[in-house]
């Protein structure tokens, strides 16, 4: 067992045309000791490379990896105690199971033939693989052969687990399972564990703390619920949680939020902490929106809409509104990009709304989702208001993407991890 702690960590990847790519940009992260840690972000974002540093797989360019307090930068991969698991899985094709898992603990270690056989034995019965010792991976399902790579790094018994996407080749139900599982397991072994995935379902659920990495940068370190109710700013709210929060392009006069087809007056300690900036994103998540069909009860905070489409799910429904003309929906990952060029959100919201470039609500402009019970019935084409209850909100600076505002927690305390 050990603490992992990144100090600083940054990796530029020179390429075949000297230009450079920094995949990870300056990251300190702190794993205590039998933590499970989750880091997510979208693909592309540094995940991999900042695992494979610490696997010693990949070079650091600046910064130190610490295991237990002490650097580890220049210490060979097999050297580290660390066992790895690739979504890949990454079995010897021509081994059997039982051959799969021995060979680690065969070739770095001096453990007798008997010991081998019976930790193997152990964590094959751990895994549920117990009778598929004599296999070959080839005769296996997806599903055994990941937990053959998972048995292989327990066998090990190393002082960290990584685990690089494991689970993503697995079929949805699979996957479910698998992430109860593996969650029992970490508990049980008790083994430091740096975890990996684009997922924000899989790090919602399984991460002690998640770390939030977007474009190699840190954008926060949490609880999974203190990362969904206390969101940094606009990427986090709208990675975390599905589906994703909505954001209205507003401007603040004077504590009111004006758009054109609305105005919404904010409570007084909420517009004391926006005030003196002018344009912001009002967020709400889907769950917070209250659907009022008789449109006579309209009040400051509901703003008039139109049902487009209703998805039944059973025990919910999420139902895609669109706010009448003007209104508009903004788009983090456009002011993310646009920030870069120098234009400011309102453009980037305006000009960049209908060519969906995959934007975090994956929606065009002025759609926005509410989900609400199952047995609610709602018409598409049905005008209704909806309501954003005032202390649901979240208001960020749309300059900055940084938070200004969270919701408030009726009783915080009953909120684990916050
Ligand atoms: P993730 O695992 O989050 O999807 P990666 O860590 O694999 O992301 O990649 C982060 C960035 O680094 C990407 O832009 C990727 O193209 C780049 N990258 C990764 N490996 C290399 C490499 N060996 N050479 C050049 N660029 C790389
Ligand atoms: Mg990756």
């Amino acid at each position: 067992m050990a603490r992992a702690k990144l100090d600083e960590v940054t990796k530029i990847f020179t390429e075949d045309d000297g230009s450079e790519v920094v995949a990870v940009d300056d990251v300190t992260l702190d794993i205590d000791d039998g933590e499970f840690l989750v880091l997510v972000g979208p693909s592309g974002c540094g995940k991999s490379t900042t695992l494979r540093m610490v696997a010693g797989l990949e070079t650091i360019t600046d910064g130190e990896i610490r295991l237990d307090g002490t650097v580890i930068n220049d210490v060979p991969a097999k050297d580290r105690d660390i066992a790895m698991v690739f979504q890949s899985y990454a079995l010897y094709p021509h081994m059997s199971v039982r051959g799969n898992m021995s060979f680690g603990l065969e070739e770095s270690t001096n453990l007798g033939d008997d010991e081998i056989a019976k930790r193997v034995e152990e964590s094959a019965g751990m895994m549920g693989i117990g009778d598929l010792l004599d296999r070959k991976p080839s005769d296996l399902s997806g599903g055994q052969q990941q937990r053959v790579a998972l048995g292989r790094a327990i066998v090990r018994d190393p002082a960290v687990f990584l685990m690089d996407e494991p689970l993503s080749n697995l079929d949805a139900k699979l996957r479910a399972q698998m992430r109860t599982e593996l969650q029992r397991l970490q508990n049980e072994l008790d083994v430091t564990t740096i975890y990996v995935t684009h997922d924000q379902t899989e790090a919602m659920t399984m991460g002690d703390r998640i770390a939030i990495l977007d474009d190699g940068e840190l954008q926060q370190v949490g609880t999974p619920l203190e990362c969904y109710h206390r969101p940094k700013n606009l990427f986090v709210a709208g990675f975390i949680g599905d589906p994703p929060m909505n954001f209205l392009q507003v401007t603040n006069e004077d504590g009111t939020l004006i758009d054109h087809s609305f105005e919404y007056p904010l409570p007084p300690q909420v517009a004391s902490a926006v005030e003196g900036t002018d344009s912001l994103v009002l967020g709400v998540r889907p769950e917070d929106i209250e659907l009022e069909p008789d449109q006579s009860r309209a009040d400051d905070h509901t703003i008039s809409a139109t049902i487009d489409v209703v998805e039944p799910m059973g025990d919910e429904n999420v139902v895609y509104l669109r706010l009448a003309d003007g209104a508009t929906v903004a788009r983090p990952d456009l002011a993310e990009q646009d920030a870069a060029e120098g234009t400011d959100v309102n453009d980037a919201a305006v000009e960049g709304s209908d060519d969906a470039k995959g934007g975090i609500a994956g929606e065009s402009r002025s759609t926005i989702i509410a989900t609400i019970g199952g047995m609610q019935h709602f018409d598409d084409g049905q005008d209704i208001s909806i309501r954003i209850p005032p202390d649901a909100i979240h208001v960020f600076d749309a300059d900055s993407t940084e938070a200004l505002h969270n919701r408030t927690l009726q009783d915080a305390d009953a909120v684990p991890g916050i």
